[in-house]
């Protein structure tokens, strides 16, 4: 057996490296810079590169990169040898400091929203010292951040950074104020649980709509799916494990704490969870996997789909986002503590997140609006495009009384009241738990579910961060003005829970008494991307993050633009894949088969006469030939969809038209489709059909 405690990190040029591999008062600065974000001197980054040049080389690396992650949602990498000509026909390796520090790809083809076409067409790439330095596939890659030549983002890094600074802030305003003089940061921390699909990789090659789009775009209901839950961590297939396996091995190289596996609900659906890291880390991380998630099934003859929405009528995939806030003291501020002072500390950063969610539950909904998790949001175990908040029963029962100034008397017989005795603990798994909500509280963490498993980590932590930001800081404006704080902190309590209950839904989000219910509390429904995106370019929307320095407004309305671009792009691409499919495979199948039907016909007549009865093949020969018309219909549609969707317009109108028009029409042209393929025989159509590709994996 593999020593795990070796292999882990052995990729990864981490504390550890650092420590032996630098002199010592090189490593000192270095560990400063990490911990206090504080300028890297010339001189120390050329050390730094140095050692890290001769470490990678060490391990086998010949390139390295400057590893980013533009607005395009994955990473990127340009990669340069570290060999340098001497002259004389020979080279020497080298890395200086300034290659590590700062990068100058040629980046003007990234999306920029119109950022680049109005400032400088290069970007520049910055070390984010916070995240370490590791090696892939024979590349040193340093995590950077991406920005324009004037400083606005052009990555997810950059935003994300600035909104963990931004709850540090105020966070660190609160707990001095409760008498905290330890502490010198409050993080964010991640844990994301990743789901996907792993099919066999030939019959994902000969499937034009996995290979451009990530989803089927046409397929019939298998005979089985996933009603008897068999699927739902069960035992796991061998060439699954394999993969399991291997991925994990991969995964700990590099220094991801891949911890948890098992199958998913879904045929064919599987899960991986790490242990959480502070938030950049655990969405480099997430990066990382998501990545090799789709290598390593390539080497097992796999084909892993990350999209949220593969197959129709089956589970799709997302991405849990458990989130928390904690000290680097190592102090988890939304766990209950052992202290009433502790305990009203908890409640002030619980309600203050209540708050956020509240008022902004359209930047947290939009924050997970994408044209693929459109076929999600709503849909069978995903969490419907409302925002509400699940905090359970017990923590229910004690804000209510706090609201109504009456004692609680728990479960535990804890009587209650804010700052004078110790609240009771949430058992981490508490059964009630509530599968349905959107972000629920779960114990010590925060778990928002609305995320697509395609999703970089990044946006929906933005919001996270500054929103909880804001409230706090409202928190602290006011608080720092007290005289009798622990009264002051009761009264915060019950002020904001009073305000902002109406987030609250410990029920069944999935029922349609909840869609009644949530609008009657003035809860907002945004079913669609579209409906959800222009949130983001609203005055309140702008005004937050620019007043906590996460966007500028330029770098709102630039993302604003990438972002519905996209969802046309994307929906652009599936029309064009549909109208090849059908036209270059679909059609030419019936056609096939309904010629071998009047082969036979022909064949009998001429066989028997009249006499013979042919009503079976006359049949499936009419209703081939029925729904053949049908499908020409549907076709032509779509064709002359997509052929107006060139029209000027403007971004809004234009994802509206693709939204109504181009995704209806896709929508009708796929039920005559996946109609035909009930009725052609096997043999003749032409592409894997549901049954194949969900158990194609045995
Ligand atoms: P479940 O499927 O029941 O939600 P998992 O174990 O799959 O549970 O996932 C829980 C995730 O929450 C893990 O990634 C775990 O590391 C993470 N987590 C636990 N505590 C925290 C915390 N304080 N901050 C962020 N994430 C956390
Ligand atoms: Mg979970």
């Amino acid at each position: 057996m593999k020593d795990i405690t070796k292999l882990f990190g052995s990729m990864v040029f981490n504390d550890a490296v650092m420590q032996a591999r630098l002199p010592k008062d090189i490593y000192k600065s270095m560990k400063k810079t990490i911990s206090q974000g504080i300028h890297l001197d010339q001189d120390i980054a050329n050390a730094v590169a140095n050692a890290m040049k001769e470490w990678a080389i060490e391990k086998g690396a010949t390139h390295f990169t400057h590893w980013f992650q533009p607005m395009t949602g994955t990473t990127a990498e340009k990669h340069d040898s570290f060999i340098s000509p001497t002259g004389d026909g020979k080279v020497i390796v080298e890395f200086s400091g300034k290659e590590l520090v700062r990068g100058e790809p040629d980046a003007s083809s990234f999306p920029s929203g119109g950022l680049r076409a109005t400032f400088e067409a290069r970007g520049y790439t910055v070390w984010d010292t916070t995240s370490y330095a590791f090696i892939k596939d024979g590349t040193l890659c340093i995590p950077t951040a991406f920005c324009s030549y004037s400083g606005e983002a052009l990555d997810k890094k950059t935003p994300l950074l600035r909104s963990m600074e931004a709850v540090d802030k105020q966070a660190m305003r609160i707990l001095k104020l409760f008498g905290n003089t330890t502490a010198k940061r409050a993080i964010t921390t991640v844990g994301p649980e990743q789901e996907y699909f792993l099919i066999d990789k030939d019959m994902f090659l000969v499937r034009p709509d996995l290979i451009y789009t990530g989803r089927t775009l046409f397929g019939a209901r298998p005979p089985k799916g996933q009603e008897l839950e068999d699927h739902y961590f069960g035992c796991i297939k061998p060439r699954v494990s394999a993969f399991m396996k291997d991925l994990d091995e991969e995964l700990w190289k590099l220094g991801v704490y891949a911890k948890t596996k098992h199958n998913e609900v879904a045929p064919a659906q599987h899960e991986l969870a790490p242990i959480f890291s502070t938030t950049n880390i655990a969405a480099d991380h997430n990066q990382i996997t998501m990545e090799l998630m789709k290598t390593v099934a390539n080497r097992h003859g796999l084909a892993c789909l990350l999209h949220e929405k593969p197959f129709a009528g089956v589970n799709g995939s997302g991405k849990h986002n458990n989130w928390s806030i904690g000290t680097d003291t190592g102090i988890n501020l939304l766990e209950p503590g052992d202290t009433p002072q502790d305990n009203a500390q908890f409640l002030l950063f619980l309600v203050a997140v209540i708050k956020a969610i509240d008022e902004y539950q359209d930047l947290m909904r939009l924050s997970a609006a994408s044209a693929a998790n459109d076929h999600r949001l709503g849909a069978n175990e995903a969490p419907p495009a409302i925002i509400s908040m699940f905090i359970g029963d017990e923590l229910k029962e004690i804000l209510d009384a706090i609201e109504s100034g009456s004692s609680y008397k728990g479960k535990k017989k804890h009587e209650m009241e804010i700052g004078v005795t110790v609240l009771p603990h949430f058992p981490k798994d508490s059964t009630d738990r509530n599968r349905t909500s959107p972000f629920a509280f779960t114990g010590n963490k925060f778990e928002f579910r609305m995320l697509g498993s395609t999703f970089s980590i990044s946006g929906p932590n933005i919001v996270l961060n500054t929103i909880t930001a804001e409230a706090l800081s409202q928190f602290a404006d006011s608080l720092e003005k007290s005289k009798n704080f622990t009264a002051d902190v009761a009264a915060l309590v019950k002020k904001t829970y009073s305000e902002h209950k109406r987030i609250i839904f410990n029920g069944n989000n999935y029922s349609d008494e909840w869609v009644a219910e949530a609008e009657k509390r003035g809860l907002s429904n945004l079913k669609t991307t579209v409906d959800a995106l222009p949130k983001f370019i609203e005055k309140k929307s702008i005004a937050l993050f620019e007043k906590h320095r996460v966007f500028t407004e330029t770098e709102i309305h630039s993302r604003y633009e990438i972002l519905m671009e996209s969802y046309c792009k994307t929906l652009h691409i599936e029309a064009l894949t549909m109208v090849d499919m059908v036209k270059g495979e679909i059609i030419p199948a019936c056609m096939d088969y309904q010629g071998e039907l009047i082969d036979l016909l022909r064949k009998k007549k001429a066989y028997a006469g009249d006499n013979i009865d042919c009503t079976l093949e006359q049949h499936f020969l009419n209703n081939i030939t029925k729904l053949s018309g049908c499908l020409l219909n549907k076709l032509t549609a779509l064709e002359s969809a997509v052929l107006e969707s060139s029209q000027e317009r403007e971004i809004l109108a234009q994802a509206v038209f693709y939204r109504d028009r181009i995704f209806t029409a896709m929508s009708e042209l796929r039920l005559i489709v996946d109609e035909l393929e009930t009725l052609v025989a096997k043999k003749h159509w032409p592409i894997p059909t549901y049954a194949e590709l969900l158990y194609s994996v045995i």
